[in-house]
């Protein structure tokens, strides 16, 4: 049984058909229009540009934004043109076929769940970090979103009070200090506060992967802004374990390409964090198997388990 899951993105509107392997047959992308009427119309025409080659039974769409609790409005995404807009029966009107909502982090959530790196966990918790952080719960093999449809907005736990100002409104967010964005703010307050040598020097304005990759070649104050992000991710992670106690916690989003710099350090930090710490037993904390396309097969697969109606799916079947 063929889906098709669609990542509906700030730049680009990226349709995949997926089988019942979570295995990507093919895909097409068309740049994201800005009005709400044409983002529905390149949907559409991304989806029946797969749709007319493959025998495809329904469409999930993964979306930056809040998803109403029945999973069929679109409340609001800040980096597309909707606002309180119906778009999956708008979506499953134009089409003719079945049409699911998903955030996107927790469509990332369900193909890990389902077919990555939390296959089998009865508790997983996904941590996106990129220029932000997006979160997502999975319990019994269902998505946990909480009764209006936002839950869990780990990114935006006050960490630090009267810190760095956060576009959400508040100060001292924990996407603040563990993201892409707060690893260049942090280099950049490095750079700032000391003459230290650093190869980010030559850098007008250095990003996270520049930062990243600094510390990959060993620049010491790069290093130290990568040492300052594992530990806010490993009080994040402590955080998580201390509200959901989860098997298994998968890191994804771009700044997991980098993992192998910070995932230890955090780990040790999470472990000397939580309450308890060293009288219970540990999550798992992994990196995500699907990269890039995880929010494309989620959504996918949860369109596939729509139409089979499917209450609690736990395994690729
Ligand atoms: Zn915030």
């Amino acid at each position: 049984m063929l889906t098709i899951g669609v990542d509906v993105g700030g730049t680009s509107v990226r349709a995949g058909v997926v089988d019942q392997h979570g295995e990507i047959l093919e895909t097409n992308r068309v740049p994201t229009p800005s009005g709400g009427p044409e983002l529905n119309a390149a949907i559409a025409g991304t989806v029946r540009a797969l749709s007319d080659r493959y025998p495809v039974v329904g469409v999930g769409l993964a979306v930056a934004g809040f998803v109403s609790e029945d999973r069929r409005v679109v409340r609001f995404a800040p980096h597309l043109a909707w606002r309180h807009v119906a778009v999956a029966d708008e979506l499953a009107e134009r089409l003719g076929l079945p049409v699911v909502l998903e955030h996107d982090a927790n469509a990332a959530a369900i193909a890990e769940h389902r077919f990555g790196a939390a296959a089998g966990a009865r508790v997983a918790a996904l941590v996106a970090i990129g220029t932000g952080i997006g979160a997502a719960l999975v319990i019994d093999g269902q998505v946990f979103r909480g009764a209006r449809g936002v839950a869990p907005e780990l990114g935006h736990l006050r960490v630090v009070p009267d810190g760095r100002q956060c576009s959400c409104g508040k100060r001292g967010c924990l996407e603040r200090y563990c993201s892409g964005t707060a690893l260049a703010a942090t280099a950049a307050e490095l750079l700032r506060g000391s003459s230290e040598p650093s190869a980010l020097r030559e850098l007008a304005e250095p990003t996270g992967v520049d930062v990243a990759n600094a510390a990959g070649a060993g620049d010491p104050l790069a290093r130290r802004a990568v040492d300052d992000l594992a530990r806010w991710l490993g009080e994040g992670l402590a955080l998580v374990a201390d509200v959901y106690d989860p098997e298994v916690v998968v890191i994804a989003g771009g700044v997991s390409a980098s993992a192998h710099l910070y995932l230890d350090a955090a780990r040790e930090h999470y472990a000397a964090m939580i309450t308890g710490a060293g009288h219970r037993p540990l999550a798992d904390v992994v990196v995500a198997h699907h990269g890039d396309p995880a929010a494309m097969i989620g959504a996918a697969t949860l369109a596939r388990e729509h139409v089979l109606h499917v209450p609690k799916a736990s395994s690729g079947g």
